[in-house]
């Protein structure tokens, strides 16, 4: 099996193997890393999925990319400590379910992601006796799940920047908490100004002594890990291999980059459908074929998607033959035809979102939060215009006990609070403050991690 390289979706910087762009995150060239070759699994190998548990399927869908980069054992033994825990698929009626991606140390779907990126990571760098300095930024959920999967390891010092009004109490308690190599930045500002202050200290010179890493969804280590709930959706829901429909709400695009990568990988799918909040740069590109971010980002109670330019636009962009630059530019339109027949774009307004909810659990006695409710409302807008009998699979982010007075106010009932979030209710917050300016950013940094 010869190695998979990967190279930047700006084409001006070199191939490099999964290690590498692991460590890096965002290519030199200010591009985004995709695979120079995306494998398929054989159908074979595919009708086997379904009696295989969750670690067992993300070794076939990971080891591919990683070559000979992990021996086997070890790769098992890293999947099967990063998931170790429940991936619950909820028939809601009829042949249309919600996946739970909620059950892990943060409760959002990101923990899948950065779990296994943490402990590959950790992997390479004890190898090298090696140390880096991870800094990311998070519109909720990235930080806390990249803060906790680090938590501890001893080669790795995460700096997270977040929106300080953007996020609940118990988000920002989630990252702030924990103290040790975790360092906490609340911004005077939004989450794009967190982005984009996290691409400015990348391309800064001055800091080139620190190691600096991405944990963003922008690194490709983020995106892997991300294919594989979808072929275990489907080995579970759909043993004769029927296509799914597939409705996935969407922010910065990786959890969909996730899914059309396995798409390319073999699994069997009829339509991703692509359900933003308001900020639907994405599904008026898809009508229009016109790009155009949205600047500022709206401020939607689905706060982890409130996205004016989403990062992994560049890579879907690059996966149907186009070009995307880093700041939204379109230098070479992809394949818009193909891209309507395989995504469904949706957006959904504050308004629907609030209304899903409340009949979710009025119907169903479904418990959506506002992520999950996007998602479910663009599957619904979506069987209403299609006639589609497929399994249908509706992707649940995060836990609704993250949105508590949003979710009694609609449906008269608290959700419970999750073992892993009650235990941070009664500890001490540690964090810095500072304004939306890269002086600003980095002195912080300067600070911290001296
Ligand atoms: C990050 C996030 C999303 C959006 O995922 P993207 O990969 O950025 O599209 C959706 N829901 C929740 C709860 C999230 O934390």
């Amino acid at each position: 099996m010869s190695q998979i390289m990967f190279y930047s979706t700006n084409g001006a910087a070199e191939r490099v193997d999964f290690r590498q762009a692991l460590l890096v995150g965002q290519a030199p060239d200010r591009g985004l890393y995709m695979p120079q070759r995306i494998p398929v699994l054989d159908s074979e190998l595919l009708s086997r999925l379904s009696n295989m548990t969750y670690a067992r399927i993300a070794h076939h869908v990971v080891k591919p990319y990683l070559g000979d980069l992990v021996p086997d054992e070890k790769l098992q033994e890293i999947l099967n400590d990063a998931y170790n825990f429940d991936v619950p698929l909820e028939e809601v009626y009829d042949g249309k379910y919600v996946m739970r991606l909620d059950k892990g140390p943060t409760c959002s779907f990101k923990d899948f992601a950065a779990r296994l990126m943490a402990r590959l990571m950790q992997f390479f760098l004890s190898k090298q006796g090696r140390s880096i300095v991870i800094l990311t930024a998070t519109s909720g959920d990235t930080g806390s799940a990249v803060a906790h999967a680090f938590y501890r390891l001893k080669n790795v010092q995460v700096v997270v920047l977040f929106p300080r009004s953007e996020v609940t109490q118990r988000q920002r308690k989630q990252m702030t908490t924990l103290g040790e190599n975790i360092h906490a930045l609340a911004v005077d500002g939004k989450f794009d100004d967190c982005q984009a202050l996290v691409k400015q200290a990348f391309a800064d010179p001055e800091l080139g002594h620190m190691d600096l890493s991405s944990a963003n969804s922008i690194n490709i280590g983020r995106l892997l890990p991300q294919a594989v709930y979808y072929f275990y959706a489907w080995s579970r829901l759909s043993p004769e291999g029927k296509p799914a429909v597939i409705s996935v709400p969407s922010g910065n695009f990786g959890d969909l980059m996730g899914g059309l990568i396995a798409m390319r990988m073999g699994l069997s799918v009829r339509r991703f459908i692509a359900a933003t909040n308001e900020n639907d740069e994405f599904p008026r590109f898809m009508r229009t074929g016109t790009y155009q971010p949205i600047r500022p980002s709206k401020n939607c109670i689905s706060n982890a998607m409130n996205v004016g330019h989403p990062s992994n636009l560049a890579r879907l962009f690059d996966l149907y033959g186009g070009h995307m630059d880093e700041l939204g530019v379109v230098h070479r339109q992809p394949d818009l035809q193909r891209m309507r027949q395989e995504i469904f774009a949706v957006s959904v307004s504050d308004q629907e979102t609030r209304q899903t909810i409340s009949d979710a659990y009025r119907r169903y006695g479904t418990i959506l939060e506002p992520h999950g409710a996007v998602g479910w409302a663009g599957l619904a807008r979506y069987l209403r215009e299609v006639e589609d009998f497929s399994p249908c699979i509706s992707l649940e982010t995060a836990d609704p006990a993250k949105f508590p007075e949003e979710i009694v106010r609609l449906t008269g009932v608290e959700p419970p609070l999750p073992p892993a979030m009650s235990a941070q209710d009664g500890l001490t917050e540690q964090y810095q403050e500072i304004d939306a300016r890269y002086a600003a950013l980095r002195t912080a940094l300067e600070r911290t991690l001296k």
